[in-house]
């Protein structure tokens, strides 16, 4: 049997942290078993979906580069995947289910209903509704005829239960006693999401179905609804939910959920993937940093924890890191020099290009987010007219600053060559000549040619910023002292 497997997300918001985790194990899943992964958009909510939402779903899929091979925006032998475009087949899945007595009309209200609820609290049965209050109706079709609100529930077998294996989770019991008859196609003929995602899972001969585990006590009606539509039982793995370090639900208390924050923010796909793959799989502990095809290889669905996976963002930023510094230098000048561009307003002249490639081996090593590029890269582009407060008054505006000008100045004007090696030795004589320590002779030339006490390794900084810019540089602070 071939596996299929279906990410469903409804486009009701940003693509979450946690979705795409769930996203990342299908995809995994239906790779390591050479199936099928399809997406489907379940997008019953007409009020909440929105397109900005379904293309920001697609988008960062893309750009983690977890690619689909069925459903939504791909070709697929199955009509549409989208479930605001197959109204119809649910409304027939609900009319078959009437007519053969695994579902029927309902007409207590909201307030009966709570009424039942309430009472059967107070006698210490069980609260899940079972159909008791319907009445005995014979004119069914004469009510509804007559423009009587009505939903239609699903029978549940009462007593009995219901009991599957969960891959990540183990063997679960459900007791229909805490079961309601659960509706399944609303008064408007609108699905609820019970029928429609079932529907779709059996019509799509979904093999696996990988989900989050807030959908737990959804599958036990799911599972009694593909058994009345004579379907195939898929199994059932259900991922723990994603929680901040203090061990609360993740969510906007602990910083950006959403993935175009962090692909804003500067993390690399690559870094993503490998971080929201440990959350929850035992591939090793959580600093493990393996490649997506690696991955794929080694997936395997029952070695999910069940525990809650912790998202810290000081891990991920700590293995976006290690990507960068294992990328290679031009691709990591490519992805950055936009960035660069972008924050300077203009464009490189080709001889720029040059002395950035020439910086990247140096800020690749420090940089953990992207946009820390910027920061340390652009004193080599702008003119430095203006210098950080706290680096001028703790290393300029003292009695050693002008010194160390000064030594820079005369050390570096009769310079020639001029590399590294030759301005490393030149700043280290200066030093013994005015007898400044490194820190109090080297910050004032640093802040002299950056605008702050933060830039890449000095010697090699003035090296490739030039003898004529540096000199102009070192003088332009020095008249300002
Ligand atoms: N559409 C549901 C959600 O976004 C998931 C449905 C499912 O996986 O069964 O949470």
């Amino acid at each position: 049997m071939t596996v299929r497997v279906r990410f469903a997300p409804s486009p009701t918001g940003y693509l979450h942290v946690g979705a795409a985790r769930t996203a990342l194990y299908n995809y995994l899943f239906a790779r390591h078993n050479s199936g099928t992964f399809i997406l489907r958009s379940d997008d019953t909510d007409a009020e909440r979906s929105s397109e900005e939402f379904q293309e920001d779903i697609l988008e960062h899929l893309r750009w983690l580069g977890i690619t689909w091979d069925e459903g939504f925006a791909a070709d697929g032998p199955h009509g549409s995947y989208r479930q605001s475009e197959r109204y119809d087949r649910y409304s027939e899945v609900a009319h078959d289910l009437v007519r053969n007595g695994h579902a029927y009309y309902s007409f207590a209200t909201p307030e009966q209903l709570e009424g039942f609820k309430k009472a059967a609290r107070e006698a210490g049965t069980s609260p899940a509704y079972d159909g008791s209050l319907e009445p005995d109706y014979s004119d069914v079709s004469r009510r509804i005829a007559d423009g009587e609100s009505a939903v239609v529930r699903f029978k549940v077998p009462r007593p009995g239960e219901t009991t599957f294996t969960d891959i990540v989770r183990g063997d679960m019991r459900f007791d229909h006693a805490q079961v309601d008859d659960f509706v399944i196609l609303r008064s408007n003929g609108t699905p609820t999401y019970h029928l429609a995602s079932t529907v779709d899972d059996v019509d799509y001969e979904i093999t696996n179905v990988i989900r989050g585990e807030d959908l737990l006590s959804s599958t036990p009606k799911h599972i009694l609804l593909t058994e009345a539509m004579g379907g195939e039982q898929a199994t059932y793995a259900h991922l723990s939910l994603l929680f901040g370090p203090d061990g609360k639900k993740l969510s906007k208390r602990h910083g950006d959920t959403a993935l175009a924050s962090y692909r804003e923010a500067g993390y690399l796909p690559e870094a993503m993937n490998n971080y929201l793959a440990l959350l929850g799989w035992n591939v090793g502990d959580d600093e493990t940093v393996v490649a997506l095809d690696e991955m794929v290889k080694r997936f395997d669905l029952s070695t999910v924890s069940k525990n809650p996976a912790v998202f810290d963002h000081k891990k991920l930023e700590w293995m976006n890191g290690v990507y960068i510094r294992n990328m290679d230098d031009r691709a990591f000048a490519e992805l950055t020099l936009p960035l660069l561009e972008a924050a300077l307003g203009r464009p490189l002249s080709s001889d720029e290009r040059d002395r950035f490639a020439r910086l990247i081996p140096l800020v690749k090593e420090r940089t953990k987010l992207l946009p820390e590029v910027v920061d340390q890269a652009s004193f080599l582009f702008r003119n430095i007219d203006t210098y950080d407060e706290k680096s001028w008054d703790k290393v300029m505006a003292v009695d050693e600053g002008p010194i160390a000008l000064d030594g820079a100045i005369a050390a570096l004007t009769d310079l020639d060559p001029w590399t590294t090696e030759s301005i490393d030795a030149a700043l280290r004589t200066m030093l013994e000549t005015t007898g400044l320590s490194a820190r109090k002779g080297f910050q004032p030339v640093r802040v002299a040619i950056s605008g702050s006490t933060v830039s890449p390794p000095l010697f090699e900084s003035l090296d490739i910023l030039g003898k004529p810019t540096t000199l102009t540089r070192l003088n332009t602070a020095r008249a300002l002292l």
